[in-house]
């Protein structure tokens, strides 16, 4: 193989291999989709918290073994330097989170213990989607092996979110790029609380939301566009509400780039999004939504979100099913067939 050079086409992700023998030859040999990860997304929790930790490994590793993801496409994160947290959070309370001194009620609003970890494990979130924005941009879609935390507010976090990933990674591309359309496409069975209230009154940014309407967050925040299910809804009714609304959406607001917290906690065994979506539903959600972004060449910046079944696995392999639906997807676009 010598003198031959992989070259990678910063504008649509494709991995060229060129043979100096043949020079005006280039075989396309696939492309790549940036999956960002650290392994200390892992937090240790009491045995009987609800939160199942492991996913974030256990679907990385699937990805893996399955080939829908390469090595060399999973880029580990550094935890996010603290004036990019400032663009969304208060000095004071990342001190309060680095020095683990919230009151029980804080805690208790917060569902994680406090531990010396939580600060570095939610910058290091925050990183994973500033760069998974930046990512989507060069590539088309890029995916953060995690994160979506919607609930997290400016000095406050609720509902497991400690740092609000989105609103920070929105505030970070506006710093370099003024005037850059985003759009949240919050499918997460729980409303972005957190994200409305971050990224209000800002004309650059549509907050879409469909969730359950009488489910947790008790107080929600309006976004540019709330779409609220019944309790317990079945797949064909949440698709149906899911695809007019989002057109709908998509007809007063064109996006430069589209971050998607995807949630797997829809799916009908989950133990706290009470919908009743089967795999096959949130399949069809992911292809729609995917298809709508990527084939009218929007980029799309994909988060886990929520996801909270009894087995870890279950969880981790609906997350997975959603990144290989967008590795799939892009690669149509790209005009190859993974
Ligand atoms: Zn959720």
């Amino acid at each position: 193989m010598n003198g031959h050079r992989y070259l990678r086409d910063p504008k649509y992700c494709q991995q060229w291999l060129f043979l100096p023998e043949y020079p005006g030859l280039l075989i396309v040999m696939g492309y790549s989709m940036r999956c960002f990860y650290s392994p200390e997304f892992y937090l240790d929790l009491p045995s009987d918290h609800p939160y199942p930790m492991q996913k974030f490994r256990i679907s990385k590793d699937m990805l893996l073994e399955r080939g829908t993801v390469r090595p060399e496409d999973i880029v580990e994160v550094r935890p996010a330097a603290t004036h990019v947290l400032e663009r969304a959070h208060t000095p004071a309370y990342l001190q309060k989170i680095y020095s683990g001194q919230l009151d029980r009620k804080e805690q208790i609003q917060l569902g994680f213990p406090l531990t010396p970890q939580l600060y570095t494990r939610s910058a290091l979130e925050v990183e994973a989607t500033r760069l998974a924005c930046e990512a989507a941009l060069q590539d088309g879609a890029a995916v953060v092996l995690a994160g979506g935390t919607h609930h997290a507010f400016r000095e406050h976090g609720e509902g497991y979110c400690v740092f609000n990933d989105i609103a920070v990674a929105i505030r970070s591309l506006q710093v370099k790029r003024p005037g850059i359309k985003v759009m949240v496409v919050d499918t997460d069975a729980h409303q972005g609380n957190g994200t409305n209230s971050l990224l209000d009154n800002d004309p650059n940014v549509f907050t879409y939301s469909i969730h359950v309407g009488r489910n947790d967050p008790v107080r929600k925040v309006k976004g540019s566009m709330d779409v609220e299910t019944v309790r317990y809804v079945e797949g064909e009714m949440y698709l149906k509400q899911l695809f007019s609304t989002l057109a709908a959406a998509m007809d007063v607001f064109s996006p430069d780039l589209v971050i998607w917290i995807a949630g797997a906690d829809n799916h009908r065994n989950d133990q706290l999004g009470q919908m009743m979506l089967t795999v096959k539903d949130i399949q069809r959600r992911d292809e729609v939504i995917l298809g709508a972004m990527l084939r009218n060449r929007i980029p799309i910046a994909l988060l886990y979100g929520g996801g909270y079944n009894r087995q870890p696995e279950y969880t981790a392999k609906l997350h997975r099913n959603t990144v290989v639906t967008a590795k799939r997807i892009l690669g149509e676009v790209q005009g190859l067939v993974s």
